[in-house]
């Protein structure tokens, strides 16, 4: 065993006791070593349900959070998913035990490149990432039966990701409304332009921003904080 394995094994029976039944689910997050995808100074909190900085202003997400949004995914293992907003690649990493093929869109090149080195070292061969404006969706590869955002919209969901979702499919993303509040929401397609629309739980999300950030945007300082 090594030196995760009590913490990891404790923070599945939280999940558990908290509503998170999909024992698929609870799987793949057991198997993903959420240590490779935190600052090394952060290690130690890998297995607290925590939401933790991964550099440029950015999160990773709370465990019960990545559980309750990939459990409303309903997935299986032929799904073609698109997940918008890379950050660490947690989340990628723990769609990519579920379905066939997961597309991954993020703002920030040099989070991206972090991430694609994690896929790499852990031998996870069905994610393809970009860089790109997630908001944008990805035409190329729509439709999609599933797309999970992990940044939060204005008001509503794009309009590019709502039309590259497959009729039936389901698509799940944080939204911030005018009162301030910020709901996990779910968007089931049932027609060409029809949707069954429910919120799951309250979140605190970074927002869902346009275009890619440029490379010059970025302080030597900030790039260090993500080379971890
Ligand atoms: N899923 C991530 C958590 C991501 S935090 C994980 O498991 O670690 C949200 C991410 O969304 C940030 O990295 C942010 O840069 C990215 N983001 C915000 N707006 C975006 C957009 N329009 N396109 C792509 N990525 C975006």
């Amino acid at each position: 065993m090594n030196q995760f394995a009590t913490r990891k094994i404790r923070l599945i029976m939280k999940l558990r006791s908290e509503g998170i039944q999909d024992t698929a689910v609870l799987s793949a997050i057991e198997k993903i070593p959420r240590e490779a995808f935190v600052p090394g100074s952060m290690r130690d909190q890998a297995y607290e349900d925590k939401t933790l900085p991964i550099g440029l202003e950015q999160t990773i997400s709370q465990p019960f959070v990545v559980a309750t949004m990939t459990q409303a995914l309903e997935l299986d293992y032929n799904h073609k998913v698109l997940e918008v907003g890379t950050g660490s690649g947690y989340q990628a990493a723990v769609l990519s035990l579920l379905c066939r093929r997961v597309y991954s869109i993020e703002r920030h090149r040099p989070l991206l490149e972090a991430a694609e080195q994690r896929f790499e070292q852990l031998k996870l061969r069905n994610i393809t990432a970009i860089c790109a404006d997630g908001m944008k969706g990805w035409q190329e590869q729509a439709p999609f039966d599933r797309i999970i955002v992990t940044a939060c919209a204005q008001i509503a969901p794009p309009d590019a990701l709502l039309n590259q979702l497959k009729e039936g499919g389901i698509m799940i993303i944080p939204v911030a409304f005018a009162d301030g509040s910020q709901k996990l929401m779910r968007y089931k397609k049932e027609g060409e332009d029809t949707f069954a629309v429910r919120d799951i739980v309250p979140v605190r999300f970074v927002p869902l921003l346009p275009n890619v950030v440029a490379r010059n945007a970025y302080q030597p300082q900030e790039l260090q904080e993500v080379a971890f």
